[in-house]
């Protein structure tokens, strides 16, 4: 260690950041870990001691739609059905104003923060009803929120572009603005035609303003209207352009039904054009399927193909608390869990993939990976779990002791959930 960090900003004693190794110290200094030992004499300035907690890189919501969440008691579903969703959120997003969005937006963005989530990819609608009010509010609080949690902003066409015209000079005012990311919804137009194209502007646009691409894509049960069918399009496109690891598609559900000579192909070229699926099983299982009136299907992409045909997957909450997805708490950790069950992906290394997912993969899906992880030289933003081993982090679901963002202590709980026996347990 040299000299100049003899005396550090934090330290956190006794963590548990590799179940295999004992237990070491981190010594954190201006936002970033210089060091991992154990028995460091220095001094800090401020000092938690872990206790033998596992301590693990900050989660990450790659895909997530903030403009849209907590709309649950507003408009409460009545028949909980696909098309009445469609109908309310339409309703709901005409009328909605930034006080309300802001709201509704900081609720999410606090609940995330106390789950120890410290990047988040948001997905703000663009189009002719909301015009740029998402991305102005987005900017608004990746401001207001910078100390807390990273904010990266799509700019979403969720209206279609052929379909909405008007909608790609939005997206390039946005971009203006201060957008970080091309989005799209090349499924929500008219043909295959028009879903080409919109892949190809979404492209062009990126390119011109050298920013990520972050697409929609084939959400439906099956491949049948090749509206939905577009990630061979989409893969192609990437090598073409050059845009190997710049693109991240959500969804992807309609892969699930290839027979697997089909699909097998289609995950090696996924894997060569280096493209980062995000996978959004809260929104996935409760929407797809709906029309299978026996065995009905999980409506998942096909999680364990990908994986084992080299693609980076990660997954994200993407809906909170609207029609298209009741339920939610911003929280990496019951997603994981939920995907876990869904995908059956329950052995300990499965386990600690779907934990890889929240964590290293999400970091590679929104390009921030060279500063992230629990290593020298890396940002401090890291989450003290309430459990031992992290191979209980989805077991245990823990309370999240301490969050660090950027070298400082933003959430802290004590959970010192002490069970109050009748009797002391020396008379039983
Ligand atoms: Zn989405």
């Amino acid at each position: 260690m040299t000299p100049s960090t003899r005396h550090v900003d934090l330290l956190i004693r006794h963590a548990r950041v590799d179940d295999d190794a004992p237990l070491t110290d981190i010594m954190i200094n201006a936002g970033r870990i210089v060091a991992l030992a154990t028995g460091w004499d220095g001094t800090a300035r401020e000092e938690i001691d872990a206790a033998g907690r596992a301590v693990v890189p900050g989660f990450i919501e790659p895909h997530i739609h903030l403009d849209k969440a907590m709309w649950h008691r507003a408009r409460p579903s009545v028949a909980g059905t696909l098309e009445e969703a469609i109908r309310t959120t339409g309703e709901l997003k005409s009328r909605c104003d930034r006080e309300d969005m802001l709201t509704r937006a900081r609720r999410v963005l606090d609940m995330a923060v106390r789950n120890g989530t410290i990047a988040m990819r948001t997905h703000p609608d663009v189009d002719p009803i909301q015009q740029l009010l998402g991305v102005e509010t987005m900017l608004e609080l990746r401001d207001e929120y910078r100390d807390l949690i990273d904010l990266q902003i799509v700019a979403f066409p969720q209206e279609g572009l052929i379909k909405a015209p008007g909608t790609l000079q939005l997206l390039e005012e946005a971009l203006n603005l201060g957008a970080d990311v091309a989005g799209g919804c090349p499924y929500n137009e008219a043909s295959r035609e028009d879903t080409e194209a919109h892949i190809d502007a979404v492209f062009a646009l990126a390119q011109r303003f050298s920013v990520d691409i972050d697409l929609h894509a084939d959400f439906a049960d099956d491949t049948a209207d090749a509206r939905f069918f577009a990630t061979e399009y989409i893969a192609r496109k990437t090598i073409e352009t050059g845009y190997q690891g710049r693109v991240s598609l959500g969804h992807v559900t309609s892969l699930g039904s290839l027979p697997p000579a089909q699909l097998a192909p289609l995950v090696e070229l996924l894997a060569d054009a280096h493209i980062h699926i995000v996978t959004l099983p809260a929104t996935d299982l409760y929407l797809g399927a709906r029309r299978d009136t026996e065995n009905p299907r999980r409506a998942l992409t096909p999680l364990r193909a990908l994986v084992d045909g080299g693609v980076n997957v990660a997954y994200s909450s993407n809906n909170v608390r609207n029609a298209f997805t009741p339920f939610g708490n911003a929280d990496v950790l019951t997603i994981g869990n939920l995907l876990a069950h869904a995908a059956q992906f329950g052995t300990p290394s499965q386990q600690a993939q779907i934990l890889a997912m929240g964590t290293v993969n999400a970091a590679r899906a929104i390009g921030i990976e060279g500063n992230y992880g629990i290593a020298p030289g890396r940002l401090a933003d890291l989450v003290v779990l309430d459990t031992p081993w992290i191979a209980d982090a989805l077991l245990d679901m823990p309370p999240r002791t301490w969050v660090i963002k950027r070298g400082r202590i933003t959430v802290t709980t004590h959970h010192c959930c002490e069970i109050h026996r009748a009797h002391s347990t020396e008379e039983v």
